[in-house]
């Protein structure tokens, strides 16, 4: 649960500090990656973030080995154009957030706290197969996209589901308590469940559900029935 919050807003820069509900422990694809992952020293870490995404990463080479292949296998999962060459430039790992930031965003940069980075980022996600980690890192990611381009997609967001003012609660069924926060929020909240737990949110919060797929994922959909076929 949110213990600390904090959104800044100028023009052009946007900073939001998160601390993301707790949730758990999976089985990804691109496990050929992975075994490659295994021979990668640690100090060539940020480079090979760079060449596989295109992105400027620090701090790679403090993370355990798990935790440097859920951030490969997390981006790994992520439709392709939302991370290389998308709105995601910068990845700064274990970052010193303070114990109650899970992580921040600040323009097309994603920090993930450090506090996250050691063992509390090993606990589950309420998602299930998803670590509270790797759950912070997607959620971060939505952030940046709903805040590329001037704020596109989240002003497009905010228009249909947070109309008027902004303390209202949004319409329909956010995917999360934590989503209740503020339209950001919200967005990110949608964008990770969206990836990650469909099958429920479509069921849960069709609305946010049938927005996210053409505007943000392009169509592509993540469903069990959608994967099987
Ligand atoms: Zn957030």
């Amino acid at each position: 649960m949110p213990t600390r919050r904090f959104a800044l807003l100028w023009p052009g820069v946007v900073v939001v500090l998160d601390r993301v509900p707790h949730g758990v422990g999976p089985a990804w694809s691109a496990m050929d990656s992975i075994q490659q992952l295994e021979a990668l020293k640690r100090s060539a870490r940020n480079r090979f973030l760079a060449g596989r995404y295109g992105l400027v990463s620090v701090g790679a080479d403090r993370l355990s080995r798990h935790k440097f292949q859920q951030i490969v296998e997390t981006l790994d999962d992520l439709p392709p154009d939302l991370v290389r060459n998308g709105p995601i430039a910068g990845l700064s790992l274990g970052a010193d957030l303070g114990l109650e930031t899970y992580g921040e965003t600040v323009d097309t940069s994603v920090a993930i706290g450090l506090v996250t980075c050691r063992g509390v980022g090993n606990r589950p996600h309420v998602i299930p197969g998803l670590t509270l980690f790797q759950a912070t890192v997607v959620h971060e990611i939505g952030h940046t996209v709903a805040f590329a381009d001037q704020r596109r997609l989240q002003t497009a967001f905010e228009h249909v589901f947070w109309p008027g003012d902004d303390r209202a609660r949004g319409q329909g069924r956010p995917v999360s308590t934590y989503a209740l926060l503020s339209a950001s929020e919200d967005f990110a909240e949608s964008f990770l469940h969206y990836r990650y737990n469909a099958d429920w949110m479509a069921r849960s919060s069709p609305e946010r559900y049938a927005w996210m797929r053409p505007y943000v994922f392009g169509g592509r959909e993540f469903r069990a029935r959608a994967r099987a076929g």
